[in-house]
């Protein structure tokens, strides 16, 4: 192993390099894949040195998303020493379902719940996992709540008409989760938002009542902070108060933003996330922690034992349940996502996650500043969000994007939001400064200047 771990020296090292000269790189383009590098699988292994070339080539031109140049969707950066911790899990190679092969790495993963729950003001009932993404948190959460409301269901599949709310404005996930869970697509309500993109809670409200007096049975429903486009936060007490009234479950998928619980300053975004009955974030977006680490909590650890757990003699041998994460995740053998994110808070205290997030909320506000200062470019964010939505010239947000990734200038994405189309620049990165924000703004106008009458024409440059 010696070996492998001085080549990955000298890749990682060359990486490093490349991406403090250049930023960006210049995409190779999916037509033209299979001819730029030898990615087939052949019978015979390459020599030492022809390995190590490839390897290299592959890294080098590979999308760099800890670069200065990333504001693609919803993560962006390298932290250290998350990235220290991720290494070793690689290394160490455990697998969460038992205390048994996991040892104090279930501790690892215990006290990162243990302290979001404590922050967020849970009772000492609750409990949680990681899952492989904000999208199998939400997963789980709309699984608890089915369970819930029909306990017959894991034993017979759910024989109920029952319905799920979320805002037009919520993540895909909640339609696909609910084809997932015998639900069905279209027994999920895409409840309307205000012109700033929340949740109208009286539409809510209306829509749960039109649905009972149809005879069909409501169950959950699912709140957003920080929706993916506009990154705004959905008004979790009115829908706590919808939920109460009609005994709902409710949860609030945090995936993007839900982070904001470690900042004094920004945690008022989400009050009354303690009356939810689950709630998750994922380190992988405003925490920089290498993905995957979404964490998922619940104020019912019976409920997460209820739907998850499964007898196996063959698997837990040992030890008490609550050591043996794998009677309340979703998946048998589960990497160990939890010590990047623990190295990472444990090397910088909460007070670091907050300065984090109170970082990625100050470049958001000078993005915010310098657009508002330039009559080229039309707003379309409100602060105090991490989203900056906006277009420049009147230049189509599609054809401005693709420019700049395809001239390995920047990385950003577009979105839309009612009958607007822009580009989302995300401040995510806290290891950004407010120089990389002008910077951003700087290559996207001297590029446009230099292509300005192709891009006019939205063709590709
Ligand atoms: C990113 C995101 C998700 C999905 O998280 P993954 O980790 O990508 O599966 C869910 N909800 C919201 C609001 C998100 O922004």
């Amino acid at each position: 192993m010696q070996q492998e771990l001085d080549l990955f020296r000298r890749i990682a090292d060359r990486l490093l390099t490349e991406e403090a000269r250049e930023g960006a790189v210049k995409p190779i383009p999916a037509a033209e894949l299979w001819d730029s590098l030898n990615l087939s699988l052949e019978a015979d292994g390459l020599s030492e040195s022809d390995f190590e070339n490839l390897l290299t080539q592959v890294v080098l031109s590979t999308p760099r998303t800890a670069t200065h140049k990333f504001f693609n969707q919803l993560f962006g950066g390298r932290t250290p020493k998350a990235t220290l911790g991720d290494l070793l899990a690689v290394m160490l190679n455990n697998s969460m379902y038992t205390y048994k092969v996991a040892g104090p790495q279930v501790g690892v993963e215990k006290a990162i719940i243990k302290e979001i729950v404590k922050i967020i003001g849970y009772p000492s009932t609750a409990d949680g996992t990681i899952a492989s993404g904000g999208s199998m948190s939400n997963l789980i959460a709309m699984l608890m709540a089915r369970d819930k409301k029909d306990p017959r269901a894991r034993f017979e599949g759910s024989r109920k008409p029952l319905v799920a709310y979320t805002s037009a404005a919520s993540h895909y996930s909640i339609a696909k989760n609910a084809a997932f869970l015998g639900i069905g697509r279209d027994y999920v309500r895409n409840i309307a938002t205000d012109a700033t993109g929340k949740m109208d809670p009286e539409a809510l409200a209306s829509q749960i009542e039109a649905d009972k007096a149809a005879g069909l049975e409501p169950f959950f429903i699912n709140g957003t902070a920080g929706t993916t486009v506009l990154g705004v936060f959905d008004p979790i007490e009115p829908l706590a108060d919808v939920a109460q009234a009609h005994g709902l479950w409710l949860h609030i998928d945090g995936a993007y933003c839900g982070s904001v619980i470690f900042s004094k300053k920004y945690k008022h975004l989400v009050d009354g996330v303690h009356r939810a009955d689950s709630f998750n974030l994922n380190a992988h977006k405003m925490m920089g922690t290498p993905l995957t680490c979404s964490i998922i909590v619940t104020q019912h650890k019976k409920h997460l034992a209820d739907s998850l757990s499964n007898e196996a003699e063959y698997l837990y041998q040992t030890d008490g349940d609550d050591f043996n994460l794998g009677k309340t995740s979703l998946q048998c053998g589960r990497r160990n996502d939890a010590l990047k994110f623990w190295s990472l808070w444990k090397a910088i205290g909460t007070k670091g996650l907050e300065s984090m997030v109170d970082q990625q909320f100050a470049l958001a506000e000078t993005a915010v500043n310098y657009l508002r200062s330039n009559p080229d470019y039309t707003l379309y964010s409100d602060l105090p969000s991490i989203s900056i939505c906006f277009n420049y010239k009147d230049i189509p947000a599609k054809t401005l994007c693709t420019a700049l990734y395809e001239q390995g200038e920047l990385m950003v994405g577009f979105g839309s939001f009612e009958a607007d189309t822009f580009v989302r620049m995300v401040t995510i990165n806290a290891g950004n400064d407010h120089e990389h924000i002008h910077a951003f703004f700087k290559t996207l106008e001297d590029f446009v200047a230099k292509h300005q009458d192709r891009l006019k024409e939205s063709v590709s440059v």
